[in-house]
C-alpha cells in the first residue's frame, strides 16, 4: 500500500478486548489517534510526489530517499501508522492463548521458557520510561525483545517486528489510570498468537 494511506478497520468488534481493554478505549486509541496519524502521514507526503509510490515500510526504512526536513515528520507519523497496525493486529485470540509449533520452540530456546519470555516482555513494557513500546523483534533471525520511545519503530532490512504493546498513556489510561503494570498483565490475555505464529514461519528461515 502506497500513498494515499487508508486507515485498517479494527480486526474486531470494539468490544472484543472486554474485560481487558474497554471498547471506549479502543474508539480512541483506533478511531482517533491511530487515524490521525494515518491522516497526517497522507498531508505530509502529498507535498513529496517523489515519496508518493513508497511503502509505509520503505518510508520507514529508506530515509535516505526522504529529504531532509521531512524525515522526523515522517519517521513519527509513518511510525505511528506502522506500530498501530501492527499493536491492533496482533490482539484479540480465544483459540491462540498461547505460541505454539515452532514460533514456540525458537520462544523457549531464546528466552529458556514461555515464562521468562513474558517476564522480559513485561518489564520491557513497564520500565520502558515515558511513552513508547515494547517489541518481539526477529533480527537477524533471532528472537529478541526491546522497547522502543515515542512512535519509533525497530523496522529494518534484517529487523521485522512480530508482536508490540503500546505503552502510551492513551492505550490505557481511561481503564487503567496510572497503573501501566495491569495493563501489561492483562494485555498478555489478548496476544493473538495464530496471528504472531503466522508472522514468524513467514519470515523466520530454516535454521
Ligand atoms: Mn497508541
Amino acid at each position: 500500500m502506497t500513498y494515499p494511506f487508508k486507515p485498517k478497520e479494527l480486526p474486531y468488534a470494539y468490544d472484543a478486548l472486554h474485560p481487558y481493554l474497554s471498547e471506549e478505549i479502543l474508539h480512541f486509541h483506533h478511531d482517533k489517534h491511530y487515524v490521525t496519524y494515518v491522516n497526517k502521514l497522507n498531508e505530509i507526503i502529498k507535498n513529496y510526489p517523489n515519496l508518493q509510490n513508497m511503502t509505509l515500510e520503505e518510508l520507514l526504512t529508506k530515509c535516505e530517499k526522504i529529504p531532509s526536513e521531512a524525515r522526523t515528520s515522517i519517521k513519527n507519523n509513518a511510525g505511528g501508522v506502522y506500530n498501530h497496525e501492527l499493536y491492533f493486529d496482533c490482539m484479540n485470540s480465544t483459540d491462540c492463548e498461547l505460541p505454539t509449533d515452532k514460533l514456540a520452540l525458537a520462544i523457549n530456546a531464546s528466552f529458556g521458557s514461555i515464562e521468562q519470555f513474558k517476564a522480559e516482555l513485561e518489564a520491557a513494557a513497564i520500565n520502558q520510561f515515558g511513552s513508547g513500546y515494547a517489541w518481539l523483534i526477529l533480527s537477524e533471525n533471532r528472537l529478541e525483545i526491546i522497547a522502543t520511545p515515542n512512535q519509533d519503530t525497530p523496522i529494518a532490512p534484517t529487523v521485522t517486528p512480530l508482536l508490540c504493546i503500546d505503552v502510551w498513556e492513551h492505550a490505557y489510561y481511561l481503564q487503567y489510570q496510572n497503573r501501566r503494570p495491569d495493563y501489561v498483565k492483562n494485555w498478555f490475555n489478548l496476544i493473538n498468537w495464530c496471528y504472531v505464529g503466522a508472522r514468524y514461519m513467514s519470515l523466520a528461515k530454516e535454521q
